[in-house]
C-alpha cells in the first residue's frame, strides 16, 4: 500500500491551471496623464572618462567588442599568437640586444613559444622573460636561449659547420629551448630528472608537432652516454661546479655552454672548448637559472 493513498490531494498554487487563468483579473482604470514637453538642453560630448564608465555599465557593447576581436584575430585563443609577425617583433628585439646568428634569429622566429607555456600566460609568450611551467621550474628567457646558442654555433663556426651537429640538453623543462636547438642540429638528445615535465615535454614534441629527437628521464648530472661524444652540450640549470661526465662526453672540437656557481649564489655563464690542448673555460655574463640538482624525480 502506498503511503500518499488516503491523504487528500495537494492542492498547489503553482503552476496555475488553465480555467485558473481563465478568470480574468480585474482591470482597474487609471486617470489618463498628461504629459508636459520638457525643454531640450544641448548635451556636451562626454569626456574620455565617463565614456569608459559607461561602457562598463554596457557589458553587451564588451561582449560585443570582444565577438568582433575575436572574428579578426588569426588564433583561437584570441591573441593572435600563431601570427609570424609576433615572432618577428621578438626577433627584432633580440637583434637589438646583440644576438646576430642569422641561423639563431631564423630558429626563434620559427619556434611558436606560446604552445610551450600555459594557457594563462600565452599573452606574455614573446616578452623576454623566463615564466614558470610548474613544478617549481621555468621556461628561460628567449635572450638567455638566443645567447646560449649563439655562443654554441661559434665552435660550429671553427669546425667550418652551419650545424651545431648532435646537442646534449640537460633541462628538458617544457622543451622550448629542444625545439629551437632542433632546428640548427643533426640530433638534439634532451635529458630531464622531473618525469611530470619530461612526460609533458614528450607529448607536445613528439606526438603534436612531430619532431624528432631524443628525450630522456633522467639525471642529467650524468650526461648521455649512449649517445656520446656531443659536438655541443647546453645545460638550462646551474650548479656549483660542471659535472665530469658532461667533460666526458664533450667530442673533440666541441663546445659546452652552461650556468656556474661562481659563489655568494650568482651564477655565470660558462663556455667550454675541447680542442687538442685540451678542455679551455671563458667566463660570459652573470645570469639566473633554476639549480642543476642530482637524482630522479617520478
Ligand atoms: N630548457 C628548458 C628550461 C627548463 S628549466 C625550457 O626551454 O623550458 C631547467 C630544467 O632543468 C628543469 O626542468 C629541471 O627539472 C631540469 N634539471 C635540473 N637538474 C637536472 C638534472 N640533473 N638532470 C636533468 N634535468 C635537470
Amino acid at each position: 500500500m502506498s503511503h500518499t493513498e488516503n491523504k487528500p490531494p495537494k492542492v498547489s498554487k503553482f503552476p496555475l491551471r488553465l480555467n485558473q487563468l481563465a478568470a480574468a483579473p480585474k482591470v482597474i482604470k487609471a486617470p489618463a496623464v498628461v504629459l508636459k514637453p520638457v525643454p531640450v538642453r544641448p548635451v556636451a560630448a562626454p569626456s574620455a572618462a565617463i565614456a569608459a564608465a559607461r561602457s562598463v555599465l554596457r557589458p553587451q557593447a564588451l561582449l560585443q567588442h570582444s565577438v568582433d576581436h575575436a572574428a579578426h584575430s588569426k588564433s583561437p585563443s584570441g591573441v593572435g599568437l600563431d601570427s609570424a609577425d609576433v615572432r618577428a617583433r621578438m626577433v627584432e628585439r633580440l637583434r637589438a640586444g646583440g644576438i646576430q646568428h642569422p641561423m639563431v634569429l631564423n630558429a626563434m622566429a620559427s619556434v611558436q613559444r606560446h604552445r610551450f607555456v600555459d594557457s594563462a600566460l600565452v599573452i606574455q609568450a614573446y616578452e623576454d622573460t623566463s615564466l614558470p611551467i610548474g613544478h617549481g621550474q621555468t621556461i628561460s628567457k628567449p635572450s638567455v636561449v638566443a645567447r646560449m646558442i649563439e655562443l654554441l654555433m661559434g665552435a660550429a663556426q671553427a669546425r667550418a659547420s652551419s650545424s651545431l651537429g648532435k646537442v646534449l640538453e640537460i633541462g628538458t623543462g617544457c622543451g622550448y629551448q629542444a625545439a629551437v636547438l632542433a632546428c640548427m642540429a643533426k640530433q638534439v638528445v634532451s635529458v630531464e630528472r622531473l618525469k611530470a615535465l619530461h612526460d609533458k615535454a614528450r607529448e607536445l614534441l613528439v606526438q603534436e608537432l612531430g619532431a624528432s629527437m631524443r628525450l630522456v628521464y633522467g639525471d642529467g648530472m650524468r650526461g648521455h652516454a649512449p649517445n656520446a661524444p656531443y659536438d655541443s652540450i647546453i645545460a638550462a640549470a646551474g650548479g656549483d661546479a660542471l659535472p665530469d661526465a658532461w667533460l666526458a662526453q664533450l667530442a673533440l672540437g666541441g663546445r659546452l655552454v652552461a650556468p656556474v656557481e661562481m659563489g655568494s649564489s650568482r651564477q655565470a655563464l660558462v663556455v667550454v672548448d675541447h680542442t687538442e690542448r685540451g678542455f679551455e673555460r671563458h667566463v660570459f655574463e652573470t645570469v639566473q637559472f633554476v639549480p642543476l640538482k642530482s637524482g630522479m624525480v617520478c
